[in-house]
């Protein structure tokens, strides 16, 4: 019985972990995040380590940020630090940069509106550029 459990529960520790590596990549080249059915997000570090997220219908359009409220949470070594967005144009902008360094997780909670569940992604914050996709590797869509 007790064989039967670990096998299961290795089962699920493997199935979660081959549905996080299913990583899409969204017409800016970053990290494609499914809000729901017919809504996406991509979250994308601008060249001074800002995040910027765009919205998309079903078919990638790009849509102007509406309700949606969107937070960051950077989780380095050194501590938790959050980050909030202001609507820029087309997208929404973060109001601060990252924290410095890699390697670290980053959470970002989306909301589709302030009265709807929010819905969480953990991204591992790695910015080098993937030599095979071309996409910097937290938006990598290779299978390695
Ligand atoms: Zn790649």
């Amino acid at each position: 019985m007790k064989t039967l459990l670990r096998t299961l529960l290795l089962l699920v520790t493997l199935s979660s972990a081959i549905a996080d590596t299913a990583v899409k990549a969204g017409p800016r080249k970053g990290r494609l995040l499914e809000i729901s059915p017919t809504q996406s997000a991509e979250f994308f570090v601008e060249k001074d380590r800002t995040i910027s997220i765009a919205f998309y219908d079903a078919a990638l359009k790009a849509q102007p940020p509406a309700a949606q409220v969107v937070t960051a949470t950077a989780e380095t070594p050194a501590g938790k630090t959050k980050i909030d967005f202001a609507p820029k144009g087309k997208l929404l902008l973060a109001t601060a940069p990252l924290p410095t360094g890699e390697d670290y997780q980053v959470v970002i909670q989306v909301k589709p509106d302030a009265n709807s569940k929010p819905k969480n992604f953990r991204i591992k914050l790695l910015l080098y550029t993937c030599k095979e996709c071309g996409n910097a590797e937290y938006a990598c869509i290779c299978d390695h």
